[in-house]
């Protein structure tokens, strides 16, 4: 199976700041699936390192004020295109990021708030069917590793 999951959930420096991080979860999964990592931002055309940018009212924005909404969904795009591409029914991406984000996200107050929301690609792949699962949920990863494919 393949499974879409956000590149820096596998060490890729691709995050705002230019470092990377990592998922205990998903180092489980490597032998049993093929993990095809995407970069939303970094498909958008955006820089690493980058200013951080929140969802607000629909629109994505940089800290310093500048609207990146269009890079988001352009990015948010391609990722899709690799999903597609490569028949991708489920993606493991970063909590709490404007674009990887699933269930709860940074509420655009740039002050560590948290809303209810998802991020732009996680919308985008739920709206097209894709299971997406956040990077702490690790009962759900690991049940895609004994097979499990219904959300617990
Ligand atoms: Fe990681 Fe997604 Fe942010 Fe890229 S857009 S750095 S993959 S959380």
């Amino acid at each position: 199976m393949n499974i879409l999951v956000s590149a820096c959930l596998l060490g890729v420096r691709c995050r705002y700041d230019g470092t990377g991080g990592s998922c205990e979860a998903l180092d489980g999964l490597r032998e049993s699936h093929h993990l095809i990592p995407v970069c939303p931002e970094v498909y958008g055309g955006l820089p690493t390192p980058r200013i951080p940018a929140e969802r607000r009212d629909g629109r994505v924005m940089t800290k310093d004020g500048r609207d990146v909404t269009q890079q988001y969904e352009r990015g948010a795009g391609e990722a899709l295109r690799l999903a597609a591409y490569f028949n991708c029914s489920t993606a493991v991406l970063k909590e709490k990021s404007p674009a990887c984000g699933c269930g709860s996200i940074h509420d655009g107050s740039f002050s560590g708030g948290m809303t209810d929301g998802d991020g732009v690609l996680a919308q985008l792949l739920k709206e097209h069917g894709i299971r997406v699962i956040g990077d702490t949920c690790t009962e759900e990863i690991a049940g895609l590793r004994h097979g499990r494919t219904e959300e617990l």
